[in-house]
């Protein structure tokens, strides 16, 4: 084809009329219909940025967000079908089309009470991945009212832009994993006496974010003053989802239930199962035990952890997707060593996590320490195979060890 003959595949216009015409193997197209395909890609790209959330939340019912979190998650069955079910209406909430009927669907922010270890924050983390949508961590402890020392409780959603790379529609629809909020609690049950700071003034701040409001908040964190530039952040489409051990709070729950087993109750004492208290706890003993009513009226979903039995420990090491027995064998396999273990080994792993009350946090720990020499040793020594048996175990946890252990966790 002569040069002056060639034209632009799409629109048709000739070399001359363009500034520019790219030749493709049997096609040319010209700057303008480029700059006309970049649009219509940037906006198929946003419109469906958009539609991401809603597409994937919506195709994923109460069920399959459980099937998705038992990849992850051993046990805590109950949990995982509250959290089902909160996530689903937390999310089908923030997609309703607005309507004019005065039905508003209310926030199912979450609290969860268990036992540290026992995977409340890997239940928030999970959920995040799922939804992929981005999660902030934090820590009931550090925060303070605003004016004291200690982060402003506006700190959170500066966590939460970070997290969402300070896309503000992303932080806005994003998680919130509030941990120890159990040490926020009130310290004395009479309020009118002890009005301490620490705890009640926190929850009091807490308040707002929790029921959705608008919020100033320092991009970078830290205090605020006069020159700095605030993003306005809206809370109310964020999932907020509270969790802590409540140390103690067994105590009011049995006491609480002795109390109804005199009274009428559904809850006959003989029945009450001493190895999981949790299981019985009901807003009112989180009020029994320091957070003011407010607090937890707005955190309406309540959900309890089971203790980890040797059972869910067992299975913690070798089942989850990306369990901690999986993820050595990936790391000896890139030194093309096989990593194998004994059903003995781990047995042993369990029972040694038990007696010295290390929890599921105190597996990886047992671990490093069985398998540091091999991964030392092996990389480049030419051994191709490494089986870990209960002897193998046994001679590499030394007591001294298991104390230092104890000592950390
Ligand atoms: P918590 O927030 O309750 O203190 P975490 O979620 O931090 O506990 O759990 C500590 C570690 O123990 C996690 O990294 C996780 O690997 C493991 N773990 C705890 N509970 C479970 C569980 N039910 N299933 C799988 N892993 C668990």
């Amino acid at each position: 084809m002569a040069k002056e003959e060639l034209e632009c595949s799409f629109c048709g216009r000739k070399k001359p009329e363009t500034n520019l015409l790219i030749a493709g193997l049997d096609a040319h197209i010209c700057d303008r219909c480029i700059e006309q395909a970049h649009g219509i890609v940037l906006e198929e790209a946003k419109q469906s940025g958009e539609g991401e959330l809603s597409a994937e939340l919506m195709l994923r019912k109460p069920k399959e967000i459980k099937s998705f979190l038992d990849e992850y998650i051993i046990g805590q069955e109950y949990t995982k079908r509250v959290m089902s079910v909160a996530v689903y209406n937390h999310y089908k909430r923030l997609l309703q089309p607005p309507s004019d009927d005065d039905i508003e669907i209310q926030k199912s922010n979450i609290i969860m009470v268990g036992q540290t270890g026992t995977g409340k924050t890997l239940m928030a983390k999970t959920i995040a991945k799922m939804l992929n949508v981005p999660l902030a961590i934090v820590d009931a402890t550090v925060l303070t009212e605003a004016g004291y020392v200690g982060e402003d409780v506006e700190s959170i959603l500066t966590r939460l832009l970070q997290a969402a790379d300070y896309n503000l529609e992303k932080a806005q629809r994003g998680i919130v994993f509030i941990d120890e909020i159990d040490k926020i609690a009130r310290k004395s049950d009479n309020p009118s006496i002890t009005r301490d700071v620490s705890g009640e003034g926190v929850q009091q701040a807490l308040l707002k974010l929790l029921e959705g409001t608008v919020v100033n908040v320092p991009p970078k964190g830290g205090r605020k003053h006069p020159d700095q530039k605030f993003i306005e952040v809206n809370t109310e489409h964020i999932l907020f989802i509270a969790g802590g051990a409540f140390d103690g709070i067994e105590r009011v729950i049995t006491k609480r239930l002795n109390m109804q087993a005199i009274g009428y109750s559904s809850i006959k004492a003989e029945t009450v199962d001493n190895d999981n208290i949790l299981q019985y706890i009901i807003p009112k003993d989180l009020k029994d035990f320091g957070l003011i009513p407010e607090i937890i009226g707005r955190l309406p979903v309540l959900t309890h952890m089971d203790p980890l039995d040797a059972n869910t420990l067992r299975a913690i090491l070798t089942e989850p997707k990306n369990a901690i027995i999986k993820q050595y064998k990936k790391l000896f396999a890139m030194d093309e060593v096989e990593f194998t273990i004994t059903d003995g080994a781990l047995d042993y792993i369990v029972e040694k996590a038990i007696e010295y009350k290390l929890g599921a946090r105190g597996l990886r720990s047992l671990c490093e320490e069985i398998l540091t020499e091999a991964m030392f040793n092996l990389p480049g020594s030419g051994e191709t195979k490494l089986n870990v048996t209960k002897a193998y175990a046994e001679q590499r946890l030394s007591k001294s060890t298991l104390k230092k252990l104890k000592a950390v966790s």
